[in-house]
């Protein structure tokens, strides 16, 4: 983009809308409002090199952003406007685009990341309008449930009865008329980045992206699989994103990390289930679903209040303990090597599809923090990289949870069993052999512990660690912190 002299006297009749994890048209808070001013309005979405480059972005959720820009893209052509994509860190970008159109304000939607919070404010200083922010992707932002001192809930159950309590928003409904998109004369585009531009190489399959298919996803998970969810959703099997798959779960999660889909949309889709159950158990199904709505507001509400979490255990007593520096078991584990079945079919669909069951997420994120007592940060920062849905709230709350540091957080003696597990959610061994094809001959009788056969196969490895020894040393590990005893602090420090 040509770089425009400051002070250029700016023209009214333009805003931009710049769009972070809100790649949607529809039911969108900021669009809505920069619609309202009836100026013209120009899309504009920043890669910003700090997130591109960061050790915690990883292919597969880049492709789906991408993909799901893509389709954004499209959508607005065909409404006679266009995306404006640059790269670049935001606060320049965006002055130098505001400069250039003669824009008269930016409306965008919040982030409440420790990260976004900060870009935000770091735009606003830089830019010469306004910077307009609207609360939009959660049901309820961080702020509007508080206890009544004010103070922030650090407890999932109380915080739920209130967020259930309040009103709910409701979807916005607006249309875009002709004209009232701006489509960028004399602006120099910068053209959409490949994966290998961004330094991108290898492939993997991300399911089709974009906010069409995510109104797909919820209107066929809301008008069936939800009346089934609390009893279907712990089975490992059930794969959405499989080809014409039906999950026990929506697989709506990359979805809402990119804002493909409004909560708000996501919410009503549910109570109008909820209106049309046929029965209490179906009734109670929609509810455990909502509920994971809340659960979803409740880590970002956390991570707002306390974004000192982002680095270190929301329990500070936990960072005490002695993990261990295991780097060949934790390589073991990223790549589905560690001779638990159930643990290994896991990790490699994650690394396969960049999406991962919740239960066997659990699974996994125990096996590492407990079994093989590894610091929580390793396996968050992993997921971080490898999933589609990664969501810097979400994935910290699920990993402090099964490390047992978190808000609501498992109590330290409550450790998995990756074999009852394994048994109880996966009893025919259909996930194992979904993702271990060399387990694939494996009778049922040992598919969840096959050193237990005669002659185990020959290309599976055994197990890298015995569970009953491993569960003594995590308790050890963290009654010594308990009881005040010294302890040998081997863990990795890390600052990003
Ligand atoms: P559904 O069961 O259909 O739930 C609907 C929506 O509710 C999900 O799409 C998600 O937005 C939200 N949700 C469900 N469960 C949770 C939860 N426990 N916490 C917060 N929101 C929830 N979820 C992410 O979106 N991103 C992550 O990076 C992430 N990392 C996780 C890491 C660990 C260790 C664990 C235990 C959980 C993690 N989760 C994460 C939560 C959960 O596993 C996924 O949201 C869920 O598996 C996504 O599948 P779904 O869309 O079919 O979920």
């Amino acid at each position: 983009m040509q770089p425009v002299p400051k002070g250029r006297h700016l023209k009214a009749n333009i805003v931009l809308w710049w769009l972070r994890r809100d790649l949607r048209l529809h039911d969108n808070l900021a669009l809505q409002a920069a619609l309202a001013t009836g100026a013209k309005v120009l899309p504009v979405f920043v890669l910003d090199p700090s997130l591109l480059c960061s050790k915690r972005m990883g292919l597969p959720r880049l492709k789906f952003m991408l993909a799901g820009l893509a389709a954004l893209g499209e959508s607005l052509r065909e409404l006679g406007g266009e995306l404006l994509i640059q790269q670049g860190e935001p606060r320049t970008v965006l002055s130098q685009v505001v400069r250039s159109v003669g824009a008269a304000a930016v409306y965008a939607n919040c982030d409440y990341t420790p990260f976004a919070v900060q870009r935000d404010r770091s735009v606003a200083n830089a830019l010469e309008v306004p910077l307009h922010l609207f609360d939009d992707a959660m049901v309820h932002p961080p702020g509007q449930t508080l206890k009544a001192d004010g103070s922030p809930f650090v407890v999932y159950s109380p915080y739920k009865r209130q967020w259930l309590v309040l009103p709910k928003p409701e979807v916005v409904s607006y249309s875009i008329r002709e004209g009232q998109l701006h489509h960028l004369p004399g602006i120099e585009r910068q053209p959409m980045p490949s994966l290998a531009d961004l330094g991108f190489g290898s492939t993997i399959n991300v399911p089709v992206a974009g906010e069409a298919e995510a109104a797909r996803r919820l209107t066929r998970f809301t008008g069936g699989a939800v009346f089934d969810y609390s009893v279907q959703r712990d089975i490992l099997a059930v794969d959405p994103f499989a080809d014409g798959g039906e999950g026990a779960a929506s697989g709506l999660s990359p979805y809402f990390r990119f804002g493909m889909l409004s909560p708000r949309q996501a919410y009503h889709a549910a109570q109008s289930a909820r209106s049309a159950a046929a029965s209490a158990s179906q009734r109670e199904s929609v509810d455990a679903w909502i509920s994971e709505l809340a659960w979803r507001d409740f880590y970002m509400h956390i991570l707002f209040h306390f974004p000192r979490v982002h680095n270190s255990s929301f329990r500070p007593e936990y960072e005490q303990v002695a993990f261990r520096e295991a780097p060949e078991e934790l390589k073991a584990w990223q790549e589905g090597r560690t001779g638990y079945p159930v643990v290994d079919a896991a990790m490699r669909q994650l690394n396969s599809i960049g999406w991962m069951h919740n239960r066997a997420r659990m699974i996994v994120a125990s096996f590492l923090t407990k079994d093989l007592l590894i610091y929580w940060r390793e396996g968050e920062a992993f997921f971080m990289k490898q999933l589609i849905d990664g969501d810097p709230a979400a994935n910290n709350g699920g990993w402090q949870w099964s490390a047992g540091t978190g808000t609501d957080a498992q109590p330290y003696f409550r450790i998995f069993n990756p074999v009852s597990q394994s048994k109880k959610f996966d009893p025919q061994g259909s996930y194992i052999r979904r993702w271990l094809p060399e387990l694939q001959a494996v009778p049922d009788a040992f598919i969840h512990e096959p050193w237990t056969m005669e002659s185990p196969p020959k290309d599976y490895p055994p197990r890298i660690v015995d569970h009953p020894m491993a569960r003594e040393r995590a308790l050890a590990a963290v009654r010594a912190v308990k009881t005040g005893s010294p302890v040998d602090r081997a863990r990795p420090s890390r600052s990003s």
